[in-house]
């Protein structure tokens, strides 16, 4: 197997590490063409053009940011249409929309290709591990073709249907996720403002149902004004956004996530979206 990985970004670039480093071959392809330059200094080929990676691979997975991302490597001119054909396998690992997933499976299989979303749970940490969750959609035999890379870059893949069943599952999750942190970020200020010790609740966190490694490992850089990126607030707030979207195609109000979102919008629009979603703890403690 020739593995291809379009996207050298937080998740992207240990990924294909993570390929590389077990001996596969790897073509890499970004939009920014100095990002290819770590890969490339590990042993892997760059591309000039998403469709020349398909050209060149078994198997090609895309990390970027977001559909309109996803939507760009695949449609636009030198993108994966351009080169995908019967035989050639395409995997996109991006957080995107359950509509944007089918659009492009659609796309693929008219061309004779096979396509599966596996949006992944686990952040840059988990990334570097080899540690990632996948949460698969789409063609089965591609699912379990490409299981031997999906266990090296993670620790389980789960396979849920048709494709849009693996977004589904990822927006669900984030939404949790964000906002049981901006629940904490509130919990965290409160305490602050009342005067009790940041460290103190972390560890009273720790001992009770509640407990959980976000808590554990961001509380302590929190309450340490640190807040470097792991998972861009930029994304989180996307990811919000998009189970919004979902969860009014469902008719499921999500009041909850609504307001933690306010947060994250505020957080962005104070310049945050760069930094890691933790940082919503800034837009919590002026508001
Ligand atoms: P990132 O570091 O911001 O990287 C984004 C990547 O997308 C870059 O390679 C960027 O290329 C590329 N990109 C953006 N717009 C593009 C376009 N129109 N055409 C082509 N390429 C484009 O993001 P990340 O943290 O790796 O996240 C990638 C995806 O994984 C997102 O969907 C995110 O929600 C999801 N995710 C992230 C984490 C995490 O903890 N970081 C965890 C789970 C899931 P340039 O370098 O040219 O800008």
């Amino acid at each position: 197997m020739k593995y291809g990985v379009l996207g050298m970004g937080i998740m992207g670039t240990p990924m294909a590490e993570n390929l590389l480093k077990e001996g596969n071959e790897v073509v890499v392809w970004n939009r920014t063409r100095e990002k290819c330059e770590r890969p490339a200094s590990l042993g892997a080929q760059v591309a000039a053009r998403p469709a020349d990676v398909i050209r060149e691979c078994d198997i090609c997975f895309t990390m970027v940011s977001d559909p309109q991302a996803s939507h760009d490597v695949c449609f636009s001119e030198g993108g994966v249409l351009e080169s995908i054909c019967p035989g050639k396998s395409y995997i996109d690992v991006s957080t995107i929309t359950p509509e944007m997933a089918q659009q492009i499976a659609a796309a693929i299989a008219e061309r004779g290709g096979r396509f599966l979303e596996a949006p992944v749970s686990g952040s840059k940490k988990p990334a570097e591990d080899g540690n990632l969750v996948f949460l698969c959609g789409g063609d089965r035999s591609l699912f379990e073709e490409a299981l031997p890379a999906l266990e090296i870059m993670g620790k389980k893949s789960f396979y849920l249907g048709e494709a849009g069943r693996g977004a589904q599952m990822k927006l669900v999750i984030n939404m949790i996720m964000g906002t049981m942190m901006a629940a904490f970020a509130e919990g965290l200020s409160l305490g602050d403002k009342a005067g009790l010790d940041q460290q103190d609740i972390i560890e009273v966190l720790a001992q009770g149902a509640i407990a959980n490694p976000m808590f554990s490992l961001k509380g302590p850089l929190m309450a340490d004004g640190k807040f470097q990126v792991a998972f861009p607030l930029k994304h989180m707030q996307k990811d919000m956004r998009l189970a919004q979207l979902l969860a009014d195609e469902f008719a499921q109000g999500v009041s909850a996530a609504a307001v933690a979102n306010n947060y994250y919008i505020k957080a962005k629009g104070k310049g945050y979206g760069d930094e890691d979603f933790s940082a919503v703890y800034k837009a919590v403690i002026d508001d």
